[in-house]
């Protein structure tokens, strides 16, 4: 692992320097994974320090900062702190068609774990999760019976009112892991907000290869 020396700035004024990690990381801006130019670090030595960093693409060269955690008397790269400039996930044509809304209520929830609030971006994942499912339904169903998917518990009609066994069974199971995330106990103990998110992206998958496969068929009935 390689290091680099950091000037360090006290609160009192006083100035030494530090040791951190000499890790690549994404700009928060640009979006390029380099290693920045690190001018100078500040903050609790005993704990980890932040680091002002520069961006090193000459199209961008924002200033941005990130933090070092103390182990082992060595300041390892923990993360960019959040900025006003989210990352923001993009969705294929299919699951931006089927529910334009999922997309939003999924960015927001991402926006919010990115800023660390961990206690409610589950509740968020969740939330999306649910206007997928009921709008992947509703896009294959006659209009008056959407009313009745709206107002169905999730599980139910997770249970009742998909056919593709892999959808099926990916979406029960992030159903449990969300519903973890916004009740009192949980009930599965071992899993979190990142198998909630994989159990999401899982299921996208698992629609996006549904209806594609359903398309080709049309396409080439056989003979
Ligand atoms: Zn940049």
């Amino acid at each position: 692992m390689e290091y680099t020396n950091v000037r360090y700035k006290g609160v009192n004024g006083s100035e030494s320097s530090r040791d951190i990690q000499r890790a690549s990381v994404r700009c928060p801006f640009c979006k390029i994974q380099m290693i920045p130019k690190y001018l100078y670090s500040c903050g609790n030595k005993d704990i980890g320090v932040g680091v002002f960093c520069q961006c090193t693409n000459p199209s961008c060269e924002k200033p941005f900062l990130s933090e070092y955690i103390l182990k082992n008397n060595m300041y390892m790269y923990s993360r960019v702190l959040p900025n006003l400039s989210l990352d923001k996930k993009e969705f294929g044509e299919i699951i931006s068609e089927i529910s334009p809304i999922f997309c939003d209520i999924y960015n927001q929830a991402y926006a919010a774990q990115q800023m660390n609030l961990s206690q409610i971006c589950g509740v968020g994942y969740r939330k999306a999760l649910e206007f997928l499912i009921k709008d992947y339904i509703m896009s294959g169903i006659d209009d008056d019976k959407k009313d009745g998917i709206k107002q169905k518990n999730l599980a139910k009609c997770i249970k009742e009112d998909i056919s593709s066994p892999n959808i099926k069974a990916v979406a029960a199971r992030a159903t449990w892991i969300g519903n973890d995330e916004t009740h009192y106990v949980r009930k599965w103990e071992d899993k979190d907000i990142k198998d909630l998110i994989g159990m999401i992206d899982l299921t996208i998958r698992w629609i996006e290869s549904e209806v594609e496969t359903k398309r080709l068929l049309e396409e080439m009935p056989m003979p």
